[in-house]
């Protein structure tokens, strides 16, 4: 626990973004009186004030262990990190025209919500370890939280047919209108793949869309208890490297994308990049650039980054990377990375292992952090279990939900990261 604990606090550590614009430092949860505000970062300093559960005030710099503020009336102190976080709701007040990326933390598994002037996308939706449905669903929590009034959305993308990108799903479609799907088309004989299929199959004007072909109906068969029988969906047109429109400024590229099939349906991975006005993201879903190796290891021939570096190295660059499979050593190889440019590093993460091995790997991690900042939802997934505001089931004690990432880009192209820290 302790070891963790400090793994966690070394994580924080590297994950402070140089913010655009007034940010706000709120006590934590457990904060019940107050935090108090001293005039120099030591606990021996004068107390100036203090900020009360659900009070604010305004970042001004950070240093080591302390955040230096500014309170309402225009005293400035520093106040303990233990004690405080910073908050995401200057954030979520993004200039309009911008844009949002939603790393929800669903424990183990991805979930990436990105919305824009006049659409909304959705990349992946799956957990091995929080299967909570309907309301307490956390992925449907989540962007009920943030987008209030939402009905539709318009663009999901799955990247590749395994539990924790797609377990989630169904609920998605029972409470959102789903416009476009976007499928690998790798076939997993899963019960949960075959609800996906079945709900892609049952929602009224979807255009589905998948690598496999442009024409026809994608077909798929299944025998199990809760889900059997063979699916077939009419396609609207195939996967193609042409870009797809989202909304105003906004594009997505489908960059790779393999209908073969393979043992693993990690090679099916569909990665994307998203061109969000002037700034990229890219989605790297369970992308791998060989075994488990150190990251300084060349991607294996065939490999997705393998594949993907032998590309122009123009359509590889961003800005945000999603990392690929977890933060793996599977992924995320140097090679790679030196295509991709990127300097803000997204893992989504949780608390139980893949196959023995917890991820992120802390080589990974290592690497990315020296590229960049690095944000994981893995982050102090111990303690979340205890923590009543979490999105998802409220205190159920089970481990994640504390962690989202929301990365803005303003209308300007500014880039902020935070933690969003909210409860449904
Ligand atoms: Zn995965
Ligand atoms: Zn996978």
């Amino acid at each position: 626990m302790r070891k963790s604990l400090s793994a966690c606090i070394a994580l924080l550590s590297v994950a402070f973004p140089s913010l655009a614009g007034a940010t706000d430092v709120l006590p934590v949860d457990r904060v019940k009186r107050g935090v108090l505000v001293r005039e120099d970062p030591t606990t021996d300093s004068v107390a100036l004030g203090s900020i009360a559960p659900g009070g604010r005030a305004t970042l001004l710099e950070e240093v080591p262990g302390w955040y230096r503020i500014e309170l309402p009336d225009g005293r400035t102190g520093y106040v303990s990190k233990i004690w405080t976080e910073i908050g995401a709701q200057a954030l979520l007040a993004a200039p309009s025209g911008g844009f949002k990326i939603h790393v929800i933390d669903v424990g183990t598994g991805l979930a990436v919500f990105v919305e824009g002037p006049g659409f909304t996308l959705l990349y992946d939706a799956g957990s091995q370890d929080d299967l909570a449905s309907e309301n307490d669903n956390r992925v449907v929590a989540y962007i009920n939280k943030v987008r209030p009034g939402l009905t539709t959305i318009d663009h999901l993308v799955l990247s590749h047919p395994h539990k924790d990108h797609l377990q989630l799903l169904p609920d998605v479609f029972d409470r959102y209108k789903i416009r476009n799907v976007w499928n690998s088309g790798a076939i997993n004989k899963t019960q949960g793949y075959c609800r996906f299929l079945r709900k892609v199959a049952a929602e009224t004007g979807v255009q589905y869309h998948d690598a496999i072909s442009s024409s026809g109906a994608y077909q798929a068969s299944f025998s199990g208890s809760s889900c059997s029988g063979t699916v077939s969906i009419p396609r609207a047109a195939m996967m193609t490297a042409a870009p797809v429109q989202l909304g105003s400024g906004a594009r997505m590229s489908i960059l790779y994308r393999n209908a073969e099939k393979h043992s693993d349906p990690n090679e099916n991975t569909v990665v994307v990049r998203l061109d969000l006005g002037s700034r990229r993201v890219l989605l790297a879903g369970d992308a791998e650039g060989g075994g488990r190796l150190a990251p300084s290891t060349p991607p294996s021939a065939g490999s997705i980054e393998a594949e993907l570096i032998a590309k122009p190295p123009a359509e590889l660059k961003a800005d945000v990377l999603v990392v690929g499979h977890h933060g793996s050593l599977t992924s995320s190889r140097t090679a790679f990375l030196d295509a991709v440019q990127a300097k803000t590093f997204l893992i989504s993460s949780g608390p139980f292992p893949y196959k023995k091995v917890r991820l992120p790997d802390a080589d990974v991690v290592a690497e990315l952090g020296r590229r960049g900042t690095v944000w994981s939802t893995a982050t102090d997934d111990e303690n979340c279990g205890e923590v009543e505001a979490k999105i998802g089931p409220d205190a159920d004690e089970s481990p994640g939900g504390c962690n989202n990432i929301l990365v803005t880009v303003g209308a300007d192209g500014a880039l902020s990261t935070a933690y969003n820290k909210i409860a449904d």
